[in-house]
């Protein structure tokens, strides 16, 4: 087996980030080929070409109809419910998401002068099995061994962690992203990193500060000129880019103006940073109920946390900030560079999995050094261990009441990998085969949880009625569910027929179909 080179992936809403373990060790961010440290996570498409990040950010006024940005919340939807359309071609999520992470890694071998095989990649704690499977499907199309999928506050609770092992400590993640935000209570105890409870909210990010300052500006136009500014895509991007810059603006500035112009009309805004925070005061509510509903679930006091880190370009606000000073006694640290610390946590992930794998396997596969390295802090290897973010069940008939309800098979805030047994009786005599219908969700109506596939296992013959079926489900390291059924000493592994995402069958003809694309 020859050597591979991993990396640590920060596949964000509105930015990515790579980071490597250098000959010495240490991570480090990888620049993108424009030598940028962060690449934004946009595409534009251009007949057989493809442009990901700055170059493809930079068109999306002028041609927001080529451009794709946001794809990680469409993350785990199937085609025909996310796609888009370019030059005949359809592309799933999946696909889309392959496409900057092939930018991200043909970059990273430009810089390392190396091939680069496997990674990292990391997920907001909250993303499901569907929208996990379609992050690791994205890293196969891009040519990656995606060695594990981890939380990001978990990665950024690693890379804060490298150098404090010693220091045990409950570290509290607070993440704010471009446009998903994330909670994380962990603790950091002999060397061990564990994961205590997590909330999020999936749609709630940067992007919904900027549609303020966007709906804002766009009334105004309206109230001068009686036109609709955001009717028209190119004004609709040209001004969500100037929203952009105004917000950031207001984290330094006490204040700021945006002017856009329209179909031969313009408009000026004066905004001052203490107008945006009562317009926005909505939205940093929301963050602090989730951080409250999590120390509730961590049952903790915020007088027990020894450490703030703040993730995530939101967190730079200064209304963002103060939210968290009041919820808290702890001073807010810089501890970690809110932009990088995911992608190196990641990266620390990569290695110590592949160390993991050397010692399973008995094959070397990482340069020497970087295992000297690693192995000189034997003992005191890093462990992470995370916790399942939703509940996993099983749609089940109750005879009583003469209705389907959720049996809960591995509940919410488990240690991962998790697994869970039950016993269920078949339903009548004969049955030729049991159906099982998984299902995401804390709720025990079926209706309010989130389908995630079937399973369909052939029964042996002649099983009279209320005969045991043994279900098994297996949440592994990935956070990704596996079933079985063992029936009458008859045991299967059962695939699950997902509803979301690409099959098996459809992953080599999407890569053989990106591949035809120029990424650059
Ligand atoms: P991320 O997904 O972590 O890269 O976060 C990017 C988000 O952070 C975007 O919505 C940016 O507009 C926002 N952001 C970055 N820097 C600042 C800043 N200085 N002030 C306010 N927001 C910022």
């Amino acid at each position: 087996m020859s050597q591979r080179k991993a990396i640590g992936i920060d596949l964000g809403t509105t930015f990515s980030a790579v980071a490597h373990i250098d000959q010495y060790g240490k991570p480090q961010i990888v620049p993108n080929s424009e030598s940028e440290r962060i690449t934004p996570s946009v595409i534009l498409f251009d007949g057989g070409n493809v442009s990901v990040g700055t170059v493809a950010k930079n068109s999306s006024v002028a041609e927001p109809e080529r451009i794709v940005d946001f794809v990680k919340r469409e993350m785990g939807k199937p085609r025909e419910l996310f796609h888009r359309e370019f030059e005949g071609k359809v592309y799933s999520a999946e696909e889309l998401s392959a496409l900057i992470l092939k930018k991200l890694k043909a970059d990273a071998e430009k810089y390392l002068k190396e091939p680069v095989t496997d990674a990292v990649i990391t997920v907001p704690a909250y993303f499901n099995d569907a929208e996990r499977t379609a992050t690791i499907t994205a890293g196969q199309l891009a040519g990656l061994n995606v060695l594990q999928i981890i939380n990001e506050p978990t990665a950024a609770a690693v890379a804060y962690g490298l150098d404090k092992l010693d220091e045990d400590q409950t570290v509290f993640v607070f993440d704010l992203g471009g446009g998903t935000f994330d909670v994380t209570i962990m603790r950091i105890e002999g060397h061990k990193i564990e994961m205590l409870a997590t909330n999020g909210d999936h749609r709630l990010g940067g992007k919904d500060w900027d549609d303020v300052i966007v709906n804002l500006v766009a009334e105004e136009f309206d109230r001068e000129h009686g036109e609709n500014p955001l009717l028209d895509l190119q004004s609709y991007q040209d001004l969500q880019s100037r929203a952009l810059a105004a917000k950031i603006q207001l984290s330094s500035r006490p204040r700021t103006a945006i002017i856009h112009s329209y179909n031969g009309k313009s408009v000026k805004v004066e905004l001052t940073r203490e107008d945006f925070e009562r317009r926005t005061r909505h939205l940093v509510e929301k963050c602090k109920t989730i951080c409250e509903i999590v120390m509730q679930e961590a049952k903790l006091e915020w007088s027990e946390l020894g450490k703030i880190l703040m993730v995530g370009g939101m967190t730079r606000m200064p209304m963002v900030r103060e939210m968290i000073t009041q919820l808290s006694p702890m001073p807010v640290g810089d501890d970690v560079n809110p932009d990088e610390a995911v992608a190196i946590g990641a990266a620390v992930q990569a290695i110590l999995v592949m160390l993991q794998e050397e010692q399973t396997s008995g094959e070397r596969v990482l340069p020497e050094d970087t295992r000297q390295q690693f192995s000189s802090r034997e003992g005191a290897l890093m462990q992470v261990t995370n916790i399942t973010s939703h509940t996993l069940g099983v749609v089940l008939w109750d005879e009583g009441q003469l209705q389907e309800y959720v049996f809960p098979m591995i509940g919410k805030m488990s240690a991962i990998p998790a697994s869970a047994k039950n016993f269920f009786g078949t339903a009548s005599a004969n049955m030729p085969r049991a159906v099982v219908r998984i299902v995401e969700g804390e709720s025990t109506l079926p209706a309010e949880c989130t389908p995630l596939g079937l399973c369909d296992v052939k029964l042996p013959p002649f099983l009279p009625k209320g005969s045991p079926v043994e279900l098994v489900y297996e949440y592994n390291a990935n956070q990704v569910l596996e079933v079985a059924v063992h029936a009458a000493g008859n045991q299967t592994k059962v695939s699950i027929e997902r509803n979301t995402g690409l099959a098996p069958a459809e992953i080599a003809a999407a890569a053989a179909g990106l591949a035809e694309l120029n990424v650059s």
